[in-house]
């Protein structure tokens, strides 16, 4: 290293230096996990500071999320030896864009106060549009047609963009039409929604009449760096484009990106821009970094095992010259719970021995899976954190089925009837509301009381009557079944029978499917108590028992929010086909679906440092029901080599290595080492599944464990539909039935 050199420099190699120095004209710094593009961007920020080249207000950085821009500020001021950097435009896509639409808010008929509106709202508002023009609601979901205009939006296609019929039989016809009401209204209200910052400004920089408005932004930026460029969507890149052309000179821009991490596909991310870079910079020099300084050789390996398998990409050269360190480990465990006391049991273990609970974190494809992992930490104490998300018990489609929950146990809840009264919508107005809520008042009633006196009279019309009627005597029938039936079976029961679990269900938003899956994790994780109050009370205990951000902790989040981050140990749990990768994403985008969950793999284990710990297990608990799993077909891609690979007896993988008791199961072949367990049968019947989906055709005469005989008459996947000769008509798992021969 050369002393002579500023500090920002030290340490790089020499194409990280190329990519700091290479300051003028268009950069594109290529290259794989952990190699350095974020460490060299930051470096390149430093250096056009310390140079003197820019003011920090001359620059614009796009990070991915707020908390990355957070590190590059503290990153870069440690590099010029603390000094604090004021007035930089350093963010995230949407902060820099409402930043600067607050300037020029009233070119797009808004004032500089507009308010940013979030989901729920944007959902409502549209949901009101389309109810004022007499569109189905429950056909066309709100939350699906609220989609498909923010993926417009991501395309920065205005409604006058659209041909009428673009959104084809959507909304009956009138998506664009609706699009159109719904921007107007948002205007009318002075707001915006996310899509809409982005949309505004590059509708504002792109209009002829405002040339003035572009010019200074481009005169003014005389940098722009952009971290994740992967994953930029069109708005966002028809922004950067508008801002880095320069009239005769090429623009400053440098953009670092990695092809194999773009996992944003979903939200309208568009890995081509990252592809075209070339073409539309033109003279633009492409660096790549082959060195990973993050991991060690066994992760590095196993990693570029497992994307190797992806046809659709650039391909790129990796090598580490750290240690080999540690294999990859994979371990099977029997189920859920067996896998969290395993990660957390290696966690304590890894404490013992000196490692920081702040660099170690648990990585999980969906959002359910993270209540089991905050169970077993909170039993043991482990401090831990969900970053990017909520607390299992704070999401809201769970805050409302605890909110049924509570009312059933506790009638007098107000509180909580309140959360629920018109969830899902029951056509409960204002003025029913109010009579009620009057009455209470007045007589000094619980909500739940005044309803019940309330219904006996004429006070209300007889349509809010009879649906309190109804709810009423709902509740009075949960409660009364608790005294018979299990409360979870109770739960699962009543979340059909409110209409609460066919709302979701009906939901056509990318988000619902997580909700509907967060739910049964409810319902399982309710198994582990004795009753409903003990339920109830469990929840309010972790609820209050809200961690303190001044210890270490563990870093409970999803794969996809972990991007660009860094931990010495990471845990990626449920590894099973179907879970990751995610049938929905395969179901909805086949192959590339298939791709882009196996880019979110590589994302995965690229997070580790020193230690990699994947896991899966043999049965989930989903809603009750025990569902047999596969490994995922990524464990099967993992390069031998690199990986140690041990398994619970009686799982897959059970004796390819001697880690723990293999039971004698010697063989090599994952099949062929299950071992005589209790559910042996329905692990015969998961190979059967594996070989063709469905093993059941309506008219099958099968065995259920509970239900006794009968005949299928629907099959929904791995779901049945079954007359039963005595009991009626159920949905079963496949899992649980044996076929009958007679
Ligand atoms: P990702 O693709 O995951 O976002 P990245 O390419 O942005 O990764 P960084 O996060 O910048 O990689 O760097 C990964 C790790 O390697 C960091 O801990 C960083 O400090 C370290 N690192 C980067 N460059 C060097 C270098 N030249 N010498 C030593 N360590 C380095
Ligand atoms: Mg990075």
């Amino acid at each position: 290293e050369n002393p002579m050199s500023p500090p920002y420099l030290n340490g790089l190699n020499p194409p990280q230096r190329e990519a700091v120095e290479t300051l003028d004209g268009p950069v594109l710094v290529l290259a794989g996990a952990g190699t350095g593009k974020t460490r060299a961007l930051t470096a390149r920020l430093a250096h056009i500071l310390m140079t003197g080249r820019a003011y920090p207000n001359q620059i614009l950085a796009v990070t991915f999320t707020n908390k990355a821009a957070g590190e590059m500020r503290e990153r870069v001021s440690a590099l010029l030896g603390g000094q604090p950097v004021e007035g930089w435009w350093l963010g995230t896509f949407h902060a820099l864009a409402a930043r600067m639409l607050r300037r020029h808010a009233e070119l797009v008929g808004l004032t500089s106060a507009f308010t940013i509106i979030d989901d729920d709202d944007q959902v409502r508002l549209l949901k009101q549009l389309m109810e004022q023009e007499n569109i189905d609601t429950k056909k066309w979901a709100p939350r699906a047609m609220m989609g498909i205009i923010s993926r417009w939006k991501d395309r920065a296609r205005l409604p006058s963009d659209l041909p009428p019929h673009e959104g084809g039989e959507a909304a009956g016809g009138k998506l664009v039409q609706l699009y159109a009401q719904y921007q107007a209204r948002l205007k009318a209200v002075n707001a915006c929604d996310f899509g809409d910052l982005l949309l505004h400004m590059v509708c504002i920089l792109r209009d002829p009449k405002h040339a003035d408005v572009l010019a200074d932004w481009q005169r003014r930026f005389r940098y722009i760096m952009v971290d994740e460029y992967q994953d930029t969507n069109i708005a966002q890149y028809m922004w950067l484009r508008l801002l880095a052309q320069r009239d005769g000179a090429a623009a400053n821009i440098c953009c670092v990106g990695d092809d194999d991490q773009s996992i944003y596909g979903w939200r309208g991310a568009e890995v081509g821009n990252i592809l075209r870079f070339e073409q539309d910079f033109p003279g633009a020099k492409i660096i790549r970094l082959e060195q990973n300084y993050r991991s060690t050789g066994h992760i590095l390996a196993a990693a570029s095992g497992v994307i190797a398998h992806n046809e659709d990409r650039l391909g790129k050269t990796l090598w580490a010259d750290a240690d080999d360190g540690e294999k990859v480990a994979v371990r099977g465990l029997w189920d859920g719970p067996a896998e969290a006391r395993f990660v957390a049991e290696e966690i304590e273990a890894l404490q013992t021995k000196g490692w920081s609970l702040d660099q170690i974190a648990v990585l999980v494809r969906a959002g359910f899976q993270t209540r089991e992992f905050e169970e077993r930490f909170n039993a043991l104490g482990i401090p831990h954190k969900i970053v990017g998300g909520q607390r299992f018990y704070e999401r809201a489609e769970i805050r409302d089925a605890l909110a049924y929950l509570r009312v059933i146990a506790q009638p007098r809840d107000d509180l909580a009837l309140e959360r629920i009264i018109n969830v899902p919508k029951r056509g409960l107005g204002d003025v029913a509301m109010k009579t009620v809520v009057t009455h209470a008042r007045a007589r000094n009633l619980s909500l739940y009381d005044a309803i019940a006196d309330i219904v006996e009279t004429d006070e209300l019309k007889p349509k809010p009557r009879d649906t309190f009627r109804r709810l009423i005597a709902d509740f009075e029938r949960w409660r009364g079944l608790l005294a018979t039936m299990a409360h979870t079976e109770l739960t699962a029961q009543m979340l059909d029978e409110s209409g609460y679990m066919a709302m979701w269900q009906a939901d056509q938003s990318p988000d619902a499917p997580g909700r509907i899956e967060n739910l049964r994790e409810l319902v399982t994780g309710m198994a582990e108590f004795e009753s409903l109050p003990d339920f109830l009370e469990h929840v309010s205990l972790v609820m209050e028992n809200q961690s303190r951000n001044d210890t270490a902790q563990v870093t409970i989040m999803t794969l996809h929010g972990a991007k660009g981050l860094e931990f010495d140990c990471v845990f990626l749990p449920g590894w099973e086909d179907g879970l990751f990768p995610s049938q929905r994403s395969m179901d909805e985008n086949g192959l590339k679906g298939l791709e882009e969950e196996r880019r979110l793999a590589y994302v995965g284990i690229t997070r580790a440092r020193k230690r990699a710990i994947i896991s899966y297990v043999s049965n989930r608990l989903t809603y009750g029901n025990w569902v047999n799993a596969l490994p995922s077909r990524f464990v099967d891609e993992l390069p031998e080599d690199h990986i140690e690979v041990a398994a619970e007896s009686g799982v897959y993988g059970a004796g390819r290595s001697s880690h723990w008791d293999s039971s004698g199961f010697g063989g090599s072949s994952r099949a062929a080492t299950m071992a005589q367990t209790p559910v042996v049968a329905t692990q015969t019947l998961a190979m059967r599944q594996s070989l063709s989906d469905h093993p059941y055709v309506r008219g099958d005469r099968v065995r259920h464990d509970t239900f006794g005989a009968g005949t299928v008459v629907n099959v929904d996947g791995a779901k049945l539909d079954i007359a039963f000769d005595k009991g009626g008509h159920k949905r079963v798992m496949d899992s649980f039935v044996v076929p009958l021969e007679e």
